[in-house]
């Protein structure tokens, strides 16, 4: 096994060799370390790779080399000094709750967050005695506001998704640490490639890899990074309990890294390209995209952001009947709630995505019956205009 020293190395070069290991073989690209358990050599070498007094694997829920080169790779990409790789998203989140809240203490999430995560704090840790205080992301003082003498961690997604809102983080994080609770960010949707918020104050980097890091809609996995004493806590979470990533994945999603910076930046440029045209166009009543210099948030996203990513939505005019007219005309993207994928995928966040929100719920996220959601993929731009053109004859 070698590793290639990288300490000056940039972010695209790391994203191609950090972590990078050579089985026996010594092949270009990494091996897949598909194995449950590690042998040794002696009983001595055993117990001391148990305890811990020695470098080395044993089981793979707890560690295995082909994970452990996903975990070195993002958490030089965000700038971090550890990450721990989960099974999806959700365990992502689930994880960080679970290593950081006890009954009793309190959490300040931002409301415009992926469904399931509402689903996770609302319905799963209330029943742990775990409580939380849904805030709007821009509204500083809403979250001043919501704070408790048991608040421990703040919880934001930015941009937003459908609506492209955009949190300060670094104001966010002065908030949380003023009260002694961790920030936390879910950097799905800029990815490292695009914003990296544990240079904002963030304390950890929360993903869900099945999208953007793998790109390619192929596997799930999570992951989460943070310092060296709050991973060794994630780690050792995980680590009893289970919910670690496996080494097929693991490698698919090191894979993906490697062309992360090229992915995003071209998402980027086709969504910015796409919400120009849109903005143009006779039968659009607002386009939600914070590239764009009319965007509410676009001045703050250029303060924590390098580009503004693939995820854009739009309000055609009219309501439900129209909206949905559009997207059944549509042939070439995917009608699918699923973004971060190749593959431009299109969607109907009121019935779909957000369809158990209730109607002020909505008006408050701002998904309106008219409003639709594309996560615009890597096809020639052309051919997801004229697809677009398609669904505005529909209308
Ligand atoms: C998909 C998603 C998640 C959940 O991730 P899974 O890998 O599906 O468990 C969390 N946050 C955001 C922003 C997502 O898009």
């Amino acid at each position: 096994m070698s590793n290639t020293p990288l300490s000056e190395a940039g972010f695209e070069t790391l994203a191609i060799r950090e972590g990078l290991v050579r089985g026996f073989e010594q092949e270009h690209s990494d091996p897949i370390y598909a194995t449950s358990s590690f042998v040794f050599e002696s009983a001595e070498q055993a117990a001391a790779t148990f305890s811990g007094e020695r470098d080395g694997n044993t089981y793979s829920r707890f560690s295995n080399p082909t994970v452990s080169v996903f975990e070195k790779r993002l958490a030089a990409l965000e700038g971090g000094e550890d990450c721990v790789a989960t099974s999806s998203g959700m365990s992502a989140i689930l994880t960080l709750c679970l290593t950081v809240l006890k009954t009793g203490d309190h959490v300040v999430c931002s409301r415009n967050v992926f469904g399931s995560t509402v689903s996770l704090f609302n319905n799963m840790l209330t029943k742990l005695g775990i409580n939380v205080s849904f805030v709007a992301l821009r509204n500083l003082n809403d979250w001043r506001d919501a704070v408790t003498p048991e608040t421990k961690l703040f919880f934001c997604e930015t941009p937003s998704n459908p609506i492209c809102e955009v949190g300060d983080i670094r104001q966010i994080a002065e908030i949380a640490h003023s009260v002694g609770a961790l920030l936390a960010v879910d950097n799905c949707f800029c990815t490292p490639a695009l914003q990296k918020p544990l240079a904002f104050g963030a304390d950890v980097v929360m993903h869900s890899a099945t999208k953007y890091l793998d790109g390619q809609g192929r596997v799930l996995g999570g992951a989460l990074v943070g310092s060296i004493e709050l991973m060794a806590d994630v780690r050792a979470f995980v680590r009893v309990c289970g919910p670690s990533m496996s080494p097929f994945n693991a490698w698919v999603f090191s894979k993906g890294l490697e062309t992360l910076q090229l992915r995003m930046d071209a998402h980027s440029v086709r969504a910015m390209t796409l919400a120009n045209w849109l903005v143009a166009h006779e039968k659009v009543a607002k386009v939600n995209y914070c590239g764009l210099a009319t965007h509410p948030d676009h001045d703050l996203a250029k303060t924590q952001q390098s580009a503004f990513g693939g995820v854009l939505s739009f309000e055609v005019t009219g309501g439900q009947a129209e909206a949905w007219a559009f997207i059944n005309a549509t042939r070439l993207m995917s009608l699918t709630a699923n973004l971060g994928d190749v593959k431009t995928t299109i969607c109907h966040p009121a019935s779909t995505t957000h369809g158990r929100l209730s109607d002020d719920q909505k008006r408050e996220a701002g998904i309106t019956a008219s409003l639709i959601r594309i996560a615009v993929g890597l096809e020639d731009v052309s051919d997801i205009i004229a697809d677009c053109e398609r669904g505005f004859s529909a209308i």
